[in-house]
């Protein structure tokens, strides 16, 4: 195949452009930002079961609270009961029995005020564990945003890139043969690399140093000879720099 060397020369900037959105492509898979992001997510994902398990023992502590507050509601209404009713009556069989149920009732009074502090302070203690939890949840996710952010940015900076390079792309190809640029396309879809200039003996997709027959041949070649690296098949594109004019 030939191809006049102002064609030729065409690949290798062709190349040069595919091989910086290759790179970008690269990066924009594997920027570090994505690694910390799932990292991230995951830590708040475990602060947020573990704070959703310490809102429910708050709540838990505050129903027992609540439902002591209540028995002792009960009890203080039955005790100014019993003290209307000793009030009352003139039955010393009643007085008595009054007398011992409001003694009773004393008791669980004290019981459950001792219960009460004690609900109290567990409600305390359980809000503060779950209010450290929520700080930590904020701290995560601020974090997130964050890395969110300087992602956002990196892959802005690079679409734009992108974006001139196709640019640049389109407008390259459309000044390539039709042949040639076949060869180029189908050669790049299977190695990454459809054409390398070709240095000091060098082919510069596969870096393999021709010798022998091979060396001879590109030596004998045509400058507007089609030349493919005997290793990678890639388009060798000769120029000045290759030393063999
Ligand atoms: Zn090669």
């Amino acid at each position: 195949m030939k191809a006049p060397h102002s064609q030729q020369t065409k690949l290798l900037e062709l190349q040069q452009i595919d091989s910086r959105v290759d790179q970008l492509r690269h990066r924009e898979k594997n920027l570090p930002e994505n690694a910390a992001l799932a990292e991230a997510t995951a830590e708040r994902d475990t602060i947020n079961a573990r704070l959703a398990t310490e809102v429910g023992a708050v709540e838990d502590a505050q129903t027992e609270l609540n439902r002591l507050e209540s028995d002792a509601a009960t009890v203080a209404t039955r005790q100014q009961r019993d003290e209307q009713r000793l009030q009352q009556t003139s039955s010393v069989k009643d007085v008595a029995a009054l007398e011992a149920e409001l003694e009773s009732l004393k008791n669980r009074t004290s019981a459950l005020e001792d219960q009460q502090l004690e609900a109290m302070q567990s409600v305390e203690d359980a809000t503060a564990i779950a209010d450290a939890t929520r700080a930590e949840g904020e701290a995560i996710q601020q974090r997130i945003s964050e890395i969110t952010q300087s992602r956002t940015a990196a892959l802005d900076e690079m679409s734009g890139e992108l974006g001139t390079l196709a640019g640049a792309r389109t407008a390259l190809t459309e000044s390539i043969q039709d042949d040639l640029l076949e060869v180029y396309e189908k050669q790049r879809a299977k190695t990454g690399i459809g054409a390398a200039l070709f240095r000091r003996g060098t082919c510069g997709g596969c870096t393999m140093t021709l010798t022998g027959q091979d060396l001879a041949d590109v030596r004998a070649a045509e400058i507007d000879d089609v030349v493919r690296c005997p290793e990678c098949s890639c388009v060798v594109v000769r120029t000045e720099e290759s030393g063999l004019w």
